[in-house]
């Protein structure tokens, strides 16, 4: 049970040292923020520690303390014998980790999908959590170790932004209670609402113009969808530039399923899923080789656009809650 994987947990911290700390590729508010409160609970256990990240970490989230550590990992070539991976449900969501570890190398996975597969040699995976830093506030208390301002931070950062600012249907008293009591740390919930939630960039709008004119409403209202091919986007457009395209869609009334795809490549479609109250977006990822939770989920897929949608809008419409749209309240 969960208090015997927190007492692993932190047997696994204690027992090594020389950490690598491993968030998962396309960064978001959660996994930076928890990978960093763990960085700060082990500097303040005096274990040392790197931080990598497959992928380039989104100006909005460089304000956090020690931010600036977050190395990318094709500018590495030490190997680690630990690895902590945070807010990754499964191994290919850290990226291409393999030179970095050993045959030996033992892994202490922290999480809070429900479709995380533990493939950690100890897993400490809370599917019920909001976020994963709602995970690191619980190891923190399991490793004594003392709330200052940079701790609190993190772990605050990481409850707003997967909470989408304490609004979705993962927001829970237990988020309320750990967030109030974070405040009381000298956190300052406006300027980290201003800078991770409100602020947007010029890129964003420019390709947010491009795929709301493309938007789609489909299936009596109760799918919307929007697509980008890989031409609407500059080079090197961050993941993190294209996120919050998809509630766009699912924000509309009557729309149960909002989805967003994503040319990142030929043949190659990043899917993001959204649902409202009752369509499983998490088990419709899963089936398609992706992940997430019931309601905000996601995929890769390869073959064209066309397919993409084909497929999906077929496998959304046979899903056992389609039926029972309409009477969920
Ligand atoms: P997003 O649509 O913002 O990329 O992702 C929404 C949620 O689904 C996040 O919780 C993310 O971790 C998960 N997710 C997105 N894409 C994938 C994927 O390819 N594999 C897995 N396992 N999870 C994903
Ligand atoms: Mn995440
Ligand atoms: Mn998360």
């Amino acid at each position: 049970d969960y208090k015997e994987q927190l007492t692993e947990a932190a047997r696994f911290i204690h027992q090594n040292d020389n950490f690598l700390i491993v968030s998962h590729v396309n960064p978001d508010g959660d996994t930076i923020s928890s990978s960093l409160a763990l960085a700060h609970l082990l500097k303040d256990l005096g274990k040392s520690f790197h931080l990598v990240n497959q992928d380039e970490i989104p100006k909005r989230f460089q304000f956090l303390p020690l931010a600036d550590q977050i190395q990318i990992m094709t500018h590495m070539s030490e190997k680690f014998s630990a690895i902590i991976s945070v807010d990754v449900a499964d191994r290919s969501r850290m990226g291409a980790i393999d030179s970095l570890m050993y045959d030996h190398t033992k892994i202490l996975n922290i999480d809070h999908h429900p479709t995380n597969d533990h493939f950690g040699d100890v897993n400490l995976v809370l599917p019920t959590a909001a976020a994963t830093a709602e995970v690191m506030y619980d190891l923190a208390h399991q490793l004594q170790v003392h709330f200052h301002r940079d701790l609190a931070t993190c772990i605050y950062t990481g409850l707003l932004t997967d909470t989408g600012g304490f609004r979705y249907a993962n927001t829970s008293a237990k988020v309320m209670r750990i967030a109030a009591e974070l405040l009381e740390y000298g956190v300052s919930p406006s300027k980290i609402a201003e800078i991770t939630l409100e602020t947007i960039t010029p890129g964003h709008i420019q390709i947010l113009k491009i795929a709301l004119s493309k938007l789609e409403i489909i299936e009596d209202g109760k799918i919307a969808w929007t697509f980008l091919e890989k031409k609407d986007l500059p080079a090197k457009t961050l993941h993190d530039e294209t996120e919050g395209i998809v509630n766009y869609c699912r924000n509309i009334e009557g729309v149960e399923v909002g989805v967003f795809f994503k040319e990142t490549d030929d043949q190659v479609i990043k899917v993001s899923l959204r649902s409202k109250n009752i369509i499983d977006v998490g088990a419709i990822a899963k089936s398609f080789g992706g992940g997430g939770h019931a309601r905000a989920a996601g995929y890769t897929f390869h073959g064209s656009l066309e397919e993409a949608k084909s497929i999906l809008r077929h496998k959304i419409t046979k899903d056992e809650g389609w039926n029972h749209l309409g009477n969920e309240f």
